[in-house]
C-alpha cells in the first residue's frame, strides 16, 4: 500500500449548489447518509450563505440538523459559511466544522461575493474572531479558488494563492483546498502552482479541488501526488456542472478519483460500490445523468 488518501466529498454542497434543478431536503439528506455509509470521512454538507443567494441551499438548517447526528471524531460534515452572520447559523444548527472561501482573483471575488479579495479576507478574519469569542471549538476548512485561471481574468499569479494560504493558516485553518475553478489546468500548471505555495505551506495542509471540465482532473491529482499531496475534493457522480462551461464536468468525480486511486495502490477507505449507490439515488433526485466515467462503467 502507498499509503490513505483523504477524500472530502463536496457532492451535497458545491455539486448540488452547480445544478440547475433543487432536490428535495429529504432526497439531500438521504445522499448524506449514503455516502457516510461508502465510508467517506469529510463531506461538505450544505451552505449557510444567505438564504436566497443560493436556492438550492436554502434548506441549509434543515439538512445540517437532519444529519448532524453522522459527525464525530472518525467524521466530519463541514459546511460552507460566508460571513460572522453565517457562522452564527451554523453553530446553531450544531455544525462543528465549517469552510470559509476565497479566490486569487480580484474580478472573481467581485462577481462571486460582492467583495475585494482584502475584503473577503477581512471576512474570514472576523470569522475566526467570532469563534474565539463564542468559545467553540470549531475546525475550519479554507478553500481559495481560481488558483490557475480565473474566467474573467485568466491566468493567476501562483505567489497569491501562496500569500493566500500562509495567512489561512496562520489564521487556523486546518487544510486549504486549492480551487482549480474553470477546469483548464494540466498537470505543469499544478506543478508550477504548488512549487509556489509549498514555499508557505506544508503539503499536508493541502488540498486538491479539481474540475474535470476539459478532462484533466485526475492527471492533475497525479501531479500533486507526486508533490506530496495526499487530500483531493470530488463530488459522487461529478455532481455540478461547470458554471463557466455549459453541459460540461465541473467536480471530479470521487468515483474516478477513488477507482484511479485504488487501482495505483492508495487506500482513501472509501467503497465503490456503495457509492455508486449513492450516486444512483442522487441521480435519479437531479434528473441529470452522471459524468463519472467509472459510475457508468459500474453500472452499465
Ligand atoms: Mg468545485
Amino acid at each position: 500500500m502507498k499509503g490513505k488518501i483523504n477524500i472530502c466529498e463536496v457532492g451535497p454542497r458545491d455539486g448540488l449548489q452547480n445544478e440547475k434543478s433543487t432536490v428535495s431536503p429529504e432526497d439531500k439528506i438521504r445522499f448524506i447518509e449514503l455516502l457516510a455509509r461508502a465510508g467517506l470521512k469529510e463531506i461538505e454538507a450544505t451552505s449557510f450563505v444567505r438564504p436566497g443567494v443560493i436556492p438550492q441551499l436554502s434548506d441549509a438548517e434543515e439538512v445540517f440538523f437532519a444529519v448532524r447526528s453522522l459527525q464525530g471524531p472518525e467524521r466530519h460534515l463541514p459546511v460552507l459559511v460566508p460571513n460572522a452572520k453565517g457562522l452564527d447559523r451554523a453553530l446553531e444548527s450544531g455544525a462543528e466544522s465549517i469552510a470559509v472561501f476565497t479566490a486569487t482573483s480580484e474580478s472573481f471575488t467581485k462577481k462571486n461575493t460582492n467583495a475585494t479579495r482584502e475584503e473577503s479576507m477581512q471576512r474570514i478574519r472576523d470569522i475566526f474572531a467570532a469563534i474565539r469569542s463564542s468559545g467553540a471549538t470549531v475546525r475550519v476548512r479554507g478553500y481559495i479558488s481560481t488558483v490557475v485561471d480565473c474566467p474573467y481574468e485568466g491566468r493567476q499569479d501562483p505567489g497569491i494563492a501562496a500569500d493566500m494560504c500562509q495567512e489561512l493558516l496562520d489564521l487556523g485553518c486546518f487544510e486549504i483546498s486549492l480551487g482549480e475553478t474553470i477546469g483548464t489546468a494540466v498537470p505543469d500548471d499544478i506543478q508550477t502552482l504548488l512549487e509556489s505555495v509549498l514555499r508557505s505551506a506544508p503539503a499536508e495542509y493541502l488540498a486538491g479541488h479539481f474540475h474535470d471540465t476539459r478532462g484533466t482532473a485526475l492527471a492533475n491529482v497525479y501531479a500533486a501526488l507526486q508533490m506530496g499531496i495526499l487530500s483531493f475534493d470530488a463530488s459522487a457522480g461529478g455532481m455540478g456542472g461547470c458554471p463557466y462551461a455549459a453541459g460540461a464536468a465541473g467536480n471530479l468525480a470521487t468515483e474516478d478519483l477513488v477507482y484511479a486511486l485504488h487501482r495505483s495502490g492508495y487506500e482513501t477507505g472509501v467503497d465503490l460500490g456503495l457509492l455508486s449507490q449513492a450516486t444512483a439515488h442522487i441521480e435519479a433526485s437531479v434528473g441529470r445523468p452522471s459524468t463519472s466515467r467509472v459510475y457508468r462503467a459500474l453500472t452499465a
